[in-house]
């Protein structure tokens, strides 16, 4: 019966990506700007890296711009340039479309061989010896609905929070370990400059397999906040590939 092969196909299918991705070299928490270009850089380099997100899209908060206006705004064109995004130039800015540098940003990073699981709640992390070792995962209908349903969990030998303002996976740290960030998790100010060049400066491993990139490394370190500039964003998720490709390449 055809109906029943189409339910094949798709359960068959969702099995196999779940199953080859219960074991990680990287998962990323979060799919915004910073966790798909974080995403796109580890695949492109051959790592198995699988990208949780909590909603149906990918994207984040990029497709509404600033207020709802679908424009997103950047200093640099390189990262948009790789992933042949259309610009304008004005006044030392580069002006996007939002639809364009969302789907943009997820259509290559999936081609370049990142595994994505939409509708996919990190809800805590694994610790083995003092360090981050994955994630426990669960399906977003479940947790939006309150049930009293078991999670499961995903390895992978490093962690990246790119989950924005609330920085949920190192709150989730915090839960057990207050002394990590005795100041607690709050950006500062409005401050464009200082913001993203702190943003990239800051990205980095908080705790032993736990990386932040992208809002949730503002909140963490009390950076400024930026306004809807996304430059840094994917200038961290893209430092944060390369940091995670030197420690994994030390290790081989
Ligand atoms: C109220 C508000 C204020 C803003 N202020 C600023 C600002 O000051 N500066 C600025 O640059 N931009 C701001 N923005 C715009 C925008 O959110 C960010 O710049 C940009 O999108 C952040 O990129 P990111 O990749 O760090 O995270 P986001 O784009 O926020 O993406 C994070 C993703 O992680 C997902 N997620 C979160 N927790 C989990 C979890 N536990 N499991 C699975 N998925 C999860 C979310 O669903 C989301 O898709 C603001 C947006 C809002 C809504």
């Amino acid at each position: 019966m055809i109906e029943i092969e189409i339910s094949r196909a798709i359960t068959a299918e969702y099995n196999r990506k779940l199953t080859e991705h219960l074991e990680n070299d990287v998962v990323i928490v979060g799919a915004g700007p910073a966790g798909l270009t974080a995403g796109y850089y580890l695949a492109k380099a051959g790592y198995k890296t699988a990208l949780l997100e909590r909603k149906l899209s990918t994207g984040g908060g990029i497709w509404g711009g600033a207020a709802g206006y679908n424009v997103v705004v950047t200093q640099s064109s390189e990262i948009p340039d790789e992933f042949e995004m259309t610009s304008k130039k004005q006044k030392g800015l580069y002006i996007y479309d939002s639809i364009e540098f969302a789907t943009a940003l997820a259509f290559k990073a999936k081609k370049a061989g990142l595994e994505i699981f939409n509708l996919t709640e990190a809800e805590d992390v694994i610790i083995k010896s003092d360090a981050v070792e994955g994630v426990v995962v669960n399906h977003s209908a479940i947790t939006i609905a309150k049930l009293h349903v078991d999670p499961f969990c995903i390895a992978s030998k490093y962690v990246i929070d790119s989950t924005g303002h609330p920085a949920e996976v190192v709150n989730m740290l915090l839960k057990r370990k207050p002394n990590l960030l005795p100041q607690g998790i709050q950006e500062s100010f409005m401050d464009v400059e200082t913001a993203e060049a702190g943003v990239v400066d800051k990205t980095g491993e908080i705790f032993p397999g736990l990386y932040v990139a992208g809002m949730s490394v503002c909140a963490v370190y009390g950076l400024p906040r930026m306004g809807p500039i996304f430059g840094g964003m994917l200038e961290s998720g893209k430092k944060v590939a390369e940091l995670i490709d030197e420690r994994l390449q030390s290790s081989k």
